[in-house]
C-alpha cells in the first residue's frame, strides 16, 4: 500500500487518490501544487494510517517509516535543505487534516527539526540569530505541549515572567541573547517537570509529532466536535509534513488568513487579516490583533495600522492573483492560509469558506452572474433553513447584554417587550399600545388571542411543534419555547431566570426566536430587507421545482403574508383557531354546553355568519388559488374554562349554574384527548357542527364567486379519519349541504372533499379511503405521534436525552422519520394512487417546511407541501433543490 503521497516537488501524486483519504488540507496542498501555485513541498500520510494506528495499539504499518523517509529525501532535494543536518537544516511543520475541517480541534507542531545544533545552523543560514532562537523557543513550547503533554501555558508564564523582568512589553523586543537564555530556561524547566531532556534527535521528534497528531483524533475536544457534527471515528485524520516557510523572518515577513470574498457580507472583495513578523499560530491564538490585508478593509475597520496592500505591495499582488485563480478553480469562496517569507508568498491551505446566511445568498447569485457556477449550483449553495432568518430581525451580532435564559428557537425573529403572564393581560396591554411578550409555562389554544396581541411568546415548556411554536411560526411572531432554565411563578407573578434573575410583569426582556436566547431589557436588533438577490433566487427556484408550495394559514393576516412570500394556495386552514376571536368563544361555549341538538343549532346559527365572513376573506385574498379548509379538529373541552375562577366567570357569562357547568365539564373530560373525541369523531357525534362549517364554506364560495366573477373551488378536509366509513358519513353530510346551498343560490359549485391521512390505519387502508376522498393531505404531526405512540406535547421533555445518547439523530416532530413514518407515507401514496392514479396528495404537518423532509416528499411524488407563511421561501428553495 501507498501510505504516503508527495506534493510540491516533481511528482505531485496526491490528486490521484481520493480526497477523503488525503484529508482536506492534504488535498488542497496537492491541488495547489499541481496548479503551479507557490506551495512549500511536503508529504501527506493518508488517513488509512490513522485507522491502522488505532486498530494496532498505536503502532504504525510496516513500510510507513521507509515511505516517510523516502518522501523527506524528495523534500530535501526540492528545497536544497537537509533534515537534521548542521548545514542548511530543513525544518518541518506537522499538521493534522481530516476529511472535513475541524477548526482548532487537533494538533499542530511547527519548526520541527530544531535542536541545539541545527538552531545554530539556522541562525547562520538566515543571518538572523534572533529569529533562530525565537523559532527554537516556539518549537520547544509547542512540542512539549502537543507531544509531551506539558501545558503550553506554563511556558507562556515563564516567558511573561522574563519579559517583565527585562522590562519588555512584547516578545518581539527580545534580543538574540535574551532568547537564547529563555531557550535554556525552557529546556531546564522541561527536564525538571518530566525527568527527561528535550529530544535532540530530529527523527525522534518527527515520529513523536506524527503519533501526537494521530492521537489528537481522540482528544476530548476532537471527540466532542465529532459527536456534534456526526463525523465518524473511522474517517480518521491524515498528517501533513511540510517544509517550513517563515513568517517571522523580520519585517518583510508575515502570516495571515484571507477569504476570496467577504464571508459576512458576501461582498466581492478580498478580505483578510495578517501579522507582520509572526508565525501562523499567532493569528489564530489572538495574541496580537491582526491588521487588515486590503487597504479598503483597513479603512472600513478604522485602523491606522498599515494594510498588507500598502506594506508589501508585491506579495499582496501575488496573493490577489492566487486568490482569483483558486476561486475560479474551485468555483467557490476560498478561505486561505498564507505566509510571506522575505517578501515571497507561500500558500499553506485553501478550503471552502464558511459564510453567513446573507453572504451565502449574495455569493451564490454573484457567482452565477459571473458565470462561475450554474443556476442549479446557485440554488444548491443556499441553505433553505437560513431563509426565514432573513425575513426577521435578529439581535445585533456584537451585542452581549445579560442573558437570563435560553430555550428552543421556535419561531425566528428578535423582539423586545414587557412581560405579561396571561392572554388577558396581553390583550389589555396591547389595547393601551404597549408591546408585550406573553410568558407562559405552556400555551393552550385559548391563548391564541393573547398571542396575536403579543409581539413575542416565551414558554418554559414545550418543543418546536408545541402549540405555541406552531401558532407563533404561523403568525410570524418570534417565539422561544421550552426555556427549561426559566420558571414562571404564577402566585408571586415572577419569571425566574438564570443567575437569580427575577422579572416582574412590566419588566422588559428581549427574546430571539432564531437562536433561543432570552436577554434582560431591550437589545438592539437589525431588520433585514428582502433583497433583490432573494427575489431572483426564488424565481430560479420556482423555475425548476416540481412540487407546489402552499401555506398553513388560519387568518387573513397569515394568508396575506404567505402570498407575499409566494404561497400558491392554502394547504391547511385550521378552523378551530377562528373560534377564539372576540365574542366567538362565548358563542362557541354556549354551543358546546348545550344539552340538546336544538340548543346547539341555535348557537351554531350565530357562528355561521362569522365563519362565512372568515372564509369569504380568505377566498378573496387567495383568489385564483386553491384553499383547503379543515373541519373542526380539537376536542370540544379545549374551548372550555379550566381553573375555578374561569369556571365561575363563564357560568356567570352564560347565565348558567356553576354546578351544572362543572357537571358538564366532568362529562366532557377525557383521559387522553389526543386519542379521544376529536377530528371526524366530532362530526359523527355532532354532524350539525360540520354542517354549519360546510354551509359557511359554500356560502362564502358563492359570495366570492359573485364578487370576483371567477368560480371558487373549495377543498374541504376531514381530519383524523381512520375508517373509510367515517369519511363516507361526513362526506354525505357535506354533499347534502352543498346541494342545499346550490339550490338556494341558484349557482352550481365545484368542490372537493378530501381526507387527512394522519393515523396509521388510514395510511394502511389508503386505497379504500381514496375511493371516497378527492385528495389526501398528509398530517405528519399526528402520524408521527401515533406511529411512535409519542405525544408531541410531552416528547420534548425526554427526546433531548434520546438525542444526547445517540438513540435518535433528529427530532421526528421536526424532521420526518423516513424509516417508520416515511414508510407509512409511502404506502399511503402508493395505495391511494392504485385507486386513483391522479389523486392529489399534499403534506400539511410541520414537516412540510423542513428541507430534509421536503426532499423526501419529492421522492414520494407529492403534489405540494404546505407550511407556515414564513417558511414558504424555505419550502420553495428546498423543493427546487430536491429536483436537482
Ligand atoms: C397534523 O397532524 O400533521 C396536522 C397538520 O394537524 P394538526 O397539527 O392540527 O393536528
Ligand atoms: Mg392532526
Amino acid at each position: 500500500t501507498n501510505w504516503v503521497y508527495g506534493f510540491g516537488f516533481d511528482a505531485t501524486e496526491g490528486h490521484d487518490i481520493d480526497r477523503d483519504r488525503l484529508g482536506g488540507k492534504g488535498a488542497s496542498l496537492a491541488e495547489m501544487a499541481r496548479m503551479g501555485l507557490p506551495v512549500p513541498p511536503g508529504i501527506t500520510i493518508i488517513a488509512d494510517v490513522c485507522r491502522y494506528f488505532y486498530d494496532n495499539d498505536k503502532r504504525f504499518p510496516e513500510g510507513l517509516k521507509e515511505a516517510v523517509e523516502a518522501g523527506l529525501r524528495q523534500v530535501e532535494a526540492a528545497t536544497g535543505r537537509h533534515f537534521g543536518e548542521r548545514k542548511k537544516p530543513l525544518l518541518l511543520s506537522v499538521r493534522s487534516g481530516s476529511r472535513v475541517s475541524m477548526p482548532g480541534m487537533m494538533d499542530t507542531v511547527l519548526n520541527l527539526g530544531l535542536n541545539d545544533e541545527t538552531v545554530r545552523a539556522l541562525a547562520e543560514d538566515t543571518g538572523d540569530e534572533r529569529f533562530a532562537y525565537d523559532s527554537y523557543r516556539r518549537f520547544i513550547q509547542m512540542y512539549a505541549d502537543v507531544v509531551l503533554g506539558l501545558d503550553a501555558e506554563l511556558f507562556e508564564e515563564l516567558l511573561e515572567e522574563r519579559l517583565s523582568e527585562l522590562g519588555h512589553h512584547q516578545d518581539t523586543r527580545l534580543s538574540a541573547a535574551e532568547l537564547k537564555d529563555i531557550v535554556t530556561h525552557y529546556k531546564d524547566f522541561l527536564e525538571e517537570e518530566l525527568g527527561e531532556s528535550f529530544p535532540q534527535d530530529p527523527y525522534e521528534q518527527l515520529w513523536g509529532a506524527i503519533s501526537a497528531v494521530f492521537s489528537s483524533w481522540t482528544s476530548a475536544r476532537a471527540t466532542t466536535f465529532r459527536a456534534l457534527h456526526a463525523i465518524p471515528f473511522e474517517w480518521g485524520t491524515a498528517v501533513n509534513i511540510q517544509a517550513m516557510v517563515f513568517g517571522n523572518l523580520g519585517n518583510d515577513s508575515a502570516t495571515g488568513v484571507a477569504f476570496t470574498r467577504n464571508p459576512s457580507t458576501g461582498e466581492k472583495a478580498l478580505y483578510g487579516e495578517f501579522l507582520v513578523n509572526a508565525q501562523g499560530e499567532d493569528v489564530v491564538a489572538g495574541i496580537r490583533t491582526p491588521q487588515s490585508v486590503t487597504e479598503a478593509g483597513r479603512i472600513a475597520s478604522g485602523s491606522d495600522r498599515p494594510s498588507l496592500e500598502k506594506l508589501m505591495p508585491e506579495a499582496f499582488d501575488a496573493l490577489v492573483k492566487v486568490s482569483a485563480r483558486l476561486e475560479r478553480h474551485y468555483g467557490d469562496v476560498q478561505d486561505m492560509e498564507f505566509t510571506i517569507e522575505r517578501g515571497r508568498l507561500f500558500m499553506l491551505q485553501t478550503r471552502a469558506g464558511k459564510r453567513s446566511a446573507g453572504a451565502a445568498m449574495k455569493i451564490a447569485m454573484d457567482m452565477a452572474d459571473e458565470g462561475l457556477i450554474s443556476r442549479s449550483e446557485a440554488i444548491i449553495r443556499v441553505d433553505p433553513a437560513t431563509l426565514d432568518q432573513m425575513l426577521h430581525p435578529t439581535i445585533s451580532p456584537d451585542y452581549k447584554g445579560t442573558q437570563i435564559g435560553s430555550g428552543l428557537p421556535a419561531s425566528p425573529g428578535a423582539v423586545t417587550g414587557e412581560i405579561v403572564f396571561s392572554a388577558e393581560e396581553a390583550i389589555s396591554a396591547h389595547a393601551e399600545g404597549r408591546k408585550v411578550i406573553l410568558v407562559r409555562t405552556e400555551t393552550s389554544p385559548e391563548d391564541i388571542h393573547g398571542m396575536t396581541a403579543a409581539v413575542g411568546v416565551l414558554t418554559t415548556r414545550g418543543g418546536m411543534t408545541s402549540h405555541a411554536a406552531v401558532v407563533a411560526r404561523g403568525m410570524g411572531v418570534p417565539c422561544v419555547t421550552g426555556a427549561g432554565n426559566m420558571r414562571v411563578d404564577r402566585f408571586a407573578n415572577i419569571l425566574h431566570g438564570i443567575g437569580g434573575a427575577m422579572m416582574h410583569p412590566g419588566d422588559r426582556i428581549t427574546i430571539d426566536g432564531s437562536t433561543g436566547r432570552i436577554l434582560k431589557g431591550a437589545a438592539p436588533t437589525q431588520k433585514p430587507a428582502l433583497s433583490e438577490d432573494f427575489q431572483r433566487l426564488m424565481g430560479w427556484a420556482d423555475d425548476v421545482r416540481r412540487m407546489r408550495v402552499r401555506t398553513n394559514a388560519d387568518t387573513p393576516g397569515d394568508a396575506r403574508a404567505a402570498r407575499d412570500f409566494g404561497a400558491e394556495g392554502i394547504g391547511l386552514c385550521r378552523t378551530e383557531h377562528m373560534f377564539f376571536d372576540g365574542g366567538r368563544i362565548h358563542t362557541m361555549r354556549r354551543m358546546i354546553l348545550a344539552e340538546t341538538e336544538e340548543g346547539r343549532r341555535e348557537a351554531l346559527d350565530q357562528l355561521l355568519p362569522m365563519q362565512r365572513a372568515d372564509f369569504e376573506e380568505l377566498f378573496a385574498i387567495m383568489h385564483g388559488l386553491p384553499v383547503t379548509i379543515r373541519l373542526l379538529d380539537p376536542p370540544l373541552h379545549e374551548f372550555l374554562p379550566k381553573t375555578a375562577g374561569e369556571v365561575e366567570d363563564v357560568a356567570q357569562g352564560l347565565g348558567m349554574d356553576t354546578d351544572a357547568l362543572r357537571h358538564r365539564l366532568d362529562a366532557l373530560y377525557e383521559f387522553n384527548p389526543m386519542l379521544g373525541h376529536r377530528g371526524c369523531r366530532l362530526a359523527i357525534s355532532y354532524p350539525e357542527i360540520a354542517e354549519m362549517q360546510a354551509r359557511a364554506i359554500f356560502e362564502a364560495a358563492v359570495a366570492a364567486a359573485r364578487m370576483t366573477g371567477e368560480p371558487v373551488v373549495p377543498e374541504i378536509l376531514v381530519p383524523l379519519v381512520s375508517l373509510r366509513a367515517e369519511l363516507d358519513y361526513v362526506k354525505a353530510r357535506i354533499e347534502a349541504v352543498a346541494r342545499a346551498v346550490m339550490d338556494e343560490s341558484g349557482m352550481e359549485l365545484d368542490y372537493l372533499v378530501g381526507s387527512m391521512i394522519e393515523l396509521p390505519r388510514a395510511a394502511l387502508r389508503a386505497h379504500e379511503i381514496a375511493e371516497t376522498a378527492a385528495f389526501f393531505s398528509l398530517g405528519t404531526n399526528d402520524l408521527t405521534q401515533t406511529t411512535f405512540g409519542l405525544s408531541r406535547d410531552d416528547a420534548p421533555g425526554f427526546l433531548g436525552n434520546y438525542q444526547k445518547k445517540g438513540i435518535i439523530e433528529r427530532d421526528p416532530f421536526i424532521s420526518l422519520d423516513f424509516d417508520g413514518v416515511g414508510e407509512l407515507l409511502k404506502l399511503a401514496a402508493e395505495r391511494g394512487r392504485t385507486t386513483k392514479p391522479d389523486l392529489p396528495i399534499g403534506i400539511c404537518g410541520e414537516h412540510g417546511g423542513d428541507p430534509v423532509s421536503i426532499n423526501f416528499c419529492e421522492g414520494l411524488g407529492l403534489d405540494y407541501v404546505s407550511c407556515s407563511p414564513f417558511r414558504v421561501p424555505t419550502a420553495r428553495l428546498a423543493a427546487a433543490q430536491a429536483t436537482i
